[in-house]
């Protein structure tokens, strides 16, 4: 008997595959079983065999599919803390230390329904991979909390396991009581690896090490998590993620503290390596790109939140032309106030050319870095395309909505990072069928919302007693 289930995708009117020939099939269709895809190619040329062992068919006229996007970047906690006023109009410092005082009183609660929140607003706007990078664990929170969370909505999770150990009383930004102990720091991460990570193919849970920042944490803790994610071997592929180079402020306290510039001091830290990438290295200069370059050394650029937080523009442009992996991130839901990846990959084509120069950057490579670009700094090599033996990850968006009229005609791929960016029609994550006539079909958004507002009011209400 048949145990996986086996979609036909049929008449799509246009089928984005981000295979090696960078495909756009008209009329597209595809065919999953299980987790994987089997089989890509045009409508008239579906194999009868396939399509006759097919469970469903689902029509995709009227539609463009793509591979689903992937994040590289978010803090899912910080849907609870959107337009904090004291923070709206601050520059990176002066907002963590207005916002760290909210988060000091995070629960697991919290942590579960913003994570649950997150997750559903990222799968409505493509996406079907997302990493978190959580950093601080008050009142008994822990991955488990977001591991848990993740697997009630079905995007498939890389959390990463941050941490902060620099505290105000040793010269670091953050409270002391925000901060861990790092042999506290290593055990938990150990664990969270040895329970949650899983590096086989179509995995759905992967565990990152993450300490937050260079004004945050040691670099004894670098160092000693570098090792630690590394001490596992090359087939586990725990991968290392941190903040750079995301302003002026951090390259003048890395100058002052370590006497190195940010990529310098990720250098010496032995924190390059196709295991490793970095969140929005804006200020790396051109020697550190092609050092980053030569090294593998992935970036999460987070266009929006450069914008929000007058961070600057990062030289994606440059880092692309070098040879850096560079994937996409929304970054975390107080410094970009969305979670909405379709509308991440329009504000990086914007944002690369605002400088003066229309060709910098295009919308299919764009769509790239959301697809490819972000799989290949997660290190995986099972999603970001549409092809035999790839993940069953894929999106549809309508192209024949009121946002696209005059545009999806001339050039779909185009119109869809070019116009208003919109929620996705349906979505299926491993083989899975998440999202239905935009809707999710496993999560009542309502109830969700009406959680997530009270457990965002009481902790600002917390944070305001103490
Ligand atoms: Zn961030």
């Amino acid at each position: 008997m048949k145990t996986n289930t086996s979609l036909l995708i049929e008449h799509a009117d246009l089928l984005v595959t981000m295979d090696a020939e960078r495909r756009e099939i008209r009329d597209g269709a595809l065919v999953t079983d299980g987790p994987a895809i089997v089989w890509v190619g045009a409508t008239a040329d579906v194999p009868a065999g396939l399509r006759a062992a097919a469970d469903q068919v689902i029509d995709a006229r009227g539609r463009i599919v793509l591979p689903g996007f992937v994040n590289t970047h978010h803090h899912f906690y910080q849907t609870l803390t959107r337009v904090i006023p004291a923070a709206q109009d601050a520059v990176l410092f002066d907002w963590l230390k207005t916002l760290y005082p909210i988060w000091a009183e995070l629960t697991p609660d919290a942590v579960f329904v913003s994570t649950q929140l997150a997750l559903t607003e990222l799968l409505l706007s493509g996406c079907t991979t997302s990493s978190d990078h959580h950093y601080l664990w008050p009142n008994g929170s822990r991955l488990d909390d977001q591991f848990a969370a993740a697997a009630t909505i079905g995007v498939r999770f890389h959390g990463a396991r941050g941490s902060m150990s620099l505290g105000e009383s040793q010269g670091g930004l953050p409270p002391d009581r925000v901060t861990e102990d790092e042999a506290a720091i290593l055990h938990d991460s150990r664990r969270v690896v040895e329970t949650f990570h899983d590096p086989d193919r179509f995995a759905m849970r992967r565990v990152v090490l993450a300490p937050c920042s260079p004004f945050s944490v040691t670099p004894a803790l670098m160092r000693e998590s570098a090792a630690l994610a590394r001490s596992f071997g090359a087939q586990m592929n725990v991968h290392l993620h941190t903040h750079l180079a995301e302003t002026q402020d951090e390259e003048a306290f890395c100058l002052a503290r370590f006497g190195y510039r940010p990529g310098d001091y990720a250098e010496f830290l032995e924190w390059t390596g196709d295991d490793v990438w970095h969140a929005h290295c804006v200020h790396l200069n051109p020697r550190e790109v092609a050092h980053f370059a030569r090294t593998h050394t992935g970036v999460a650029h987070c266009p929006t939140s450069n914008m929000r937080l007058a961070s600057g523009i990062a030289p994606v442009r440059a880092m692309r032309d070098a040879g850096v992996p560079v994937g996409l991130g929304v970054d975390g839901s107080a410094s970009n106030d969305g979670s909405h990846l379709l509308n991440e990959v329009r504000q990086t084509l914007l944002l690369q050319r605002v400088m003066g120069n229309p060709r910098a950057m295009t919308a299919r490579e764009a769509l790239e870095l959301a697809t490819l670009g972000g799989a290949a700094v997660l290190g995986r090599d099972d999603i970001g395309a549409l092809a035999p033996g790839m993940a069953a990850d894929l999106v549809a968006f309508r192209l024949d909505t009121l946002w696209h009229a005059g545009g999806a005609v001339h050039d779909p791929v185009a119109a869809l990072v070019f116009c208003q960016p919109q929620p996705v029609d349906w979505a299926i994550i491993n083989g899975r069928r998440l999202v239905q006539d935009g809707a999710p079909l496993h999560v009542d958004i309502p109830h969700l919302v009406e959680r997530h507002n009270r457990a965002a009011v009481a902790l600002v209400q917390r944070a305001g007693a103490r």
